[in-house]
């Protein structure tokens, strides 16, 4: 049984392929300025196109005052390799001078349209780890993985493909991110009960392997989170946040999700 420790909380706002430079500028002014008072409780990390990520850097960094919480940047995703010819790829030293902190590894839309495997999913972690940069690791069943009662098998097997590449000590340095698939920008949400279940699963699947870690690390939910559902998710002992897609497009909303922690 995994004690329930002091973990800061950490919501990720997802942008997937949205926004113009206009459209993003003011999102993120917007969700600055309404989370100022948040960030001494909480972690709060925005993740842009790769496009958009020097823009969303300059922003932060020409508003950020000495010694303030400071909104991180999250990448949506990394190249396994350092540089090369591996047209339209972006390294984790790339991102790492643009000031991103978390990147975004084996999101279930990559998974399924660019056929990443387990194998490569690990890969990206070790090559985002290599640079400093903080791999938020997403696992995630099926709507047909969950019927069939195989939820646990698949986010366990998801997780172990990247503790056997990378070694159990490399979760230290991670975030997971429990994601059913059925739950992502369906507006159906796991209720808390299911997602904490998942969430204990996989952290007790860490203390037998190392208990520091499995109770040091940050697992959150994410699946359609949004301002009216948020809290009672957040409240689970073993839900340490959320990643959030559609909802974090809109300032209000996201901030208001980003203040359901306490
Ligand atoms: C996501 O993209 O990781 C996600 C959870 O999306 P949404 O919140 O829209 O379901």
């Amino acid at each position: 049984m995994v004690e329930e420790n002091m973990r800061r909380k950490l919501i990720v706002g997802n942008w997937k392929m949205h926004g113009s430079t206009d459209q993003i500028s003011q999102l993120l002014e917007e969700i600055e300025s309404g989370s100022e008072q948040l960030l001494e409780d909480i972690e709060i990390c925005v993740c842009p196109t790769y496009l958009h990520l020097g823009l969303a850097f300059d922003l932060l960094a020409s508003k950020s005052g000495a010694g303030r919480g400071q909104i991180k940047l999250g990448a949506q995703n990394v190249h396994v390799e350092p540089a090369g010819a591996f047209t339209g790829e972006v390294s984790a030293q790339m991102l790492a001078e643009y000031g991103v902190s978390y990147v975004i590894v084996g999101h279930s839309e990559r998974r399924q349209f660019f056929a990443e495997s387990d194998q490569f999913i690990a890969e990206k972690f070790r090559a985002a780890q290599a640079c400093r940069l903080t791999p938020i690791l997403c696992v995630g069943e099926s709507l047909d993985q969950r019927q069939d009662n195989e939820t646990e098998r698949v986010v366990l097997n998801q997780l172990d493909a990247v503790i056997a590449a990378a070694g159990i000590a490399a979760m230290k340095e991670a975030v997971i991110a429990y994601e059913p698939v059925w739950a992502i920008g369906t507006g159906e949400t796991a209720t808390p009960a299911q997602a904490q279940q998942v969430h204990r699963t996989l952290r007790e699947h860490l203390d037998r392997l190392d208990s520091v870690i499995a109770k040091a690390i940050r697992i959150i939910y994410g699946g359609s989170v949004n301002a009216a559902n948020a809290k009672e998710l957040f409240s689970q002992p073993d839900v340490d946040g959320g990643l959030v897609g559609g909802a974090s497009l809109e300032a209000e909303e996201f901030i208001s999700i980003c203040k359901s922690t306490d």
